[in-house]
């Protein structure tokens, strides 16, 4: 499988460059060059696998640059640090299903796709003896996931920043205490804008960039998309196996990373396995007044109590519009460059065709606290706020078949909305327990580019 970019304007890239690419040199994502689709006698045998194998044979779909046993180990190693053995474990709450994926290292689904992004960086870096530095800024759970993903792999480095005090102090725990050699914590003094600026700036003087590789996590890449698809396939398995051939799968979204990845699932199966994709967002609403009239038009970020989800700019969405376009790259990168300039895009022309794929609710801070609150009353099961808006859109949007809700943060990352909604604070997992007792190393900085670049320079790798 060769990948392609949603713009048009690069040769074709196997897998291995497509991940060490991360965003194409065209400004466009990165995209396998055809959808690969299964049939039913193909999810007969899929059916009894567990997690792992089944990452194996979806992966050797879209991967043809690494072979069989190397993948087969990478997997596993991915996986290993999940405390559930089935690594995303379903479970009925209620009329619905909650697909857990939060038993990684850092408690949220990020992980997931983190864990194996890791390995396959350092897999790549030891085949070509080379290195790289990843830069990134964070609010919160990308930082964690992403360093949990590096920590002690040779051949890289890793530089988070996020805003000084403003993390929750449970998430910048588990950040700051985490003391390999190759980890670099920075605070800034400011906001996530400041953090998320200071990067895209050091990012953009090509000079530094190629003297360091350095290299980003975020969630356009395509790896992590891949490393997603997993789990809808194997959710939609698991119910498969009980007589159930159509589902629904409600998906707390910001990036449409995760989304996304429900589309290319839905693609992979037999028609209607998936019937729809329910789009849940808080009060940031972009994507919802997308597939409900068709119009993408940024807005100011709001802050909610789903934090993960504060979003104006879905940086995957560009993938679905490719597939809007039927794969013109020159329609993709006109609109882009119209969205860049005007902040808003008319898609009203594809209502129907996104009828097909999407339903979507927007999510209030008052629904979200009385979902928790509801569900912990009824059903003993308790959820973290983005998980809440999922299942509060799907209770709006399912339709007649089973609705699957994914569950993408631990609750007790967010205790304070969950206090707020049954009254108390919610019980630390192990992984959570003891940090505040733990040492920490941590570079307290000015909000200043300048600043940063020193450090950086100063603690890189080089070649
Ligand atoms: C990142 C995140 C999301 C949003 O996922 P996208 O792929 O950006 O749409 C939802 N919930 C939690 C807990 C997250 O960390």
């Amino acid at each position: 499988m060769r990948y392609i970019s949603t713009r048009g304007g690069i040769a074709a890239l196997p897998f291995q460059d497509a991940v060490m690419m991360g965003l194409a040199r065209d400004g466009g994502l990165l995209l396998p060059e055809t959808l690969p689709s299964v049939d039913e006698s193909t999810l007969d045998l899929w059916q009894q696998m567990s997690y792992q194998r089944l990452a194996l044979e979806l992966f050797s779909l879209f991967v043809d640059d690494i072979d069989r046993q190397t993948l087969e180990d990478l997997i596993e190693r991915s996986y290993a640090r999940f405390s559930h053995p089935q690594v995303t474990p379903m479970r009925m709450v209620g009329d619905f299903y909650v697909l857990e994926l939060f038993h990684g290292p850092t408690l949220a689904f990020k992980d997931v796709a983190l864990q194996l992004l890791g390995n396959l960086f350092a897999h790549v870096l030891a085949q070509s003896s080379g290195f790289m530095n990843i830069l990134g800024a964070t609010s919160g759970d990308t930082g964690s996931a992403a360093i949990a993903g590096v920590r002690g792999k040779p051949g890289i480095n890793i530089f988070i920043l996020h805003p000084y005090g403003r993390t929750s102090p449970l998430q910048a725990l588990q950040m700051t205490t985490v003391l390999d050699k190759n980890v670099f914590n920075i605070a800034v003094r400011g906001s996530f804008d400041d953090a998320q600026t200071i990067v895209k700036r050091l990012f953009g003087d090509l000079a530094f960039r190629d003297q360091y590789q350095l290299g980003a996590v975020n969630s356009i890449n395509w790896a992590r998309v891949l490393a997603q698809v997993v789990y809808y396939v194997f959710a939609f398995l698991k119910l498969r196996r009980l007589g159930k051939s159509s589902v629904d799968f409600s998906v707390p979204t910001g990036n449409f990373g995760d989304i996304f990845a429900g589309y290319v699932a839905k693609q992979l199966l037999p028609k209607d396995s998936i019937h729809r994709l329910i789009l849940a967002t808080n009060a940031n609403d972009l994507l919802t007044r997308f597939v409900q009239c068709g119009d993408y038009s940024r807005g100011q970020v709001i802050p909610t109590m789903s934090p993960s989800m504060d979003i104006q700019i879905a940086s995957n969405f560009e993938r679905y519009l490719y597939y809007l376009h039927e794969g013109d790259g020159a329609k993709v990168r006109d609109d882009m460059e119209h969205f860049a300039q005007t902040g808003k895009l008319d898609l009203s022309r594809f209502r129907e065709r996104t009828a097909e794929d999407f339903r979507s609710h927007s999510v209030s801070e008052d629904e979200t606290i009385a979902t928790i609150g509801a569900v912990w009353r009824e059903h003993g099961y308790l959820l973290d706020p983005h998980t809440a808006v999922g299942v509060r859109a799907a209770q709006e949007c399912r339709e007649d078949r089973p609705v699957i809700c994914l569950a993408t943060a631990h609750p007790a990352k967010f205790g304070a909305a969950v206090q707020k909604a049954i009254g108390r604070d919610p019980d630390l997992p192990p992984q959570l327990a003891g940090l505040a007792e733990k040492e920490t190393r941590c570079e307290v900085m000015e909000a200043d580019a300048e600043a940063v670049r020193r450090f950086v320079a100063s603690h890189a790798l080089r070649g």
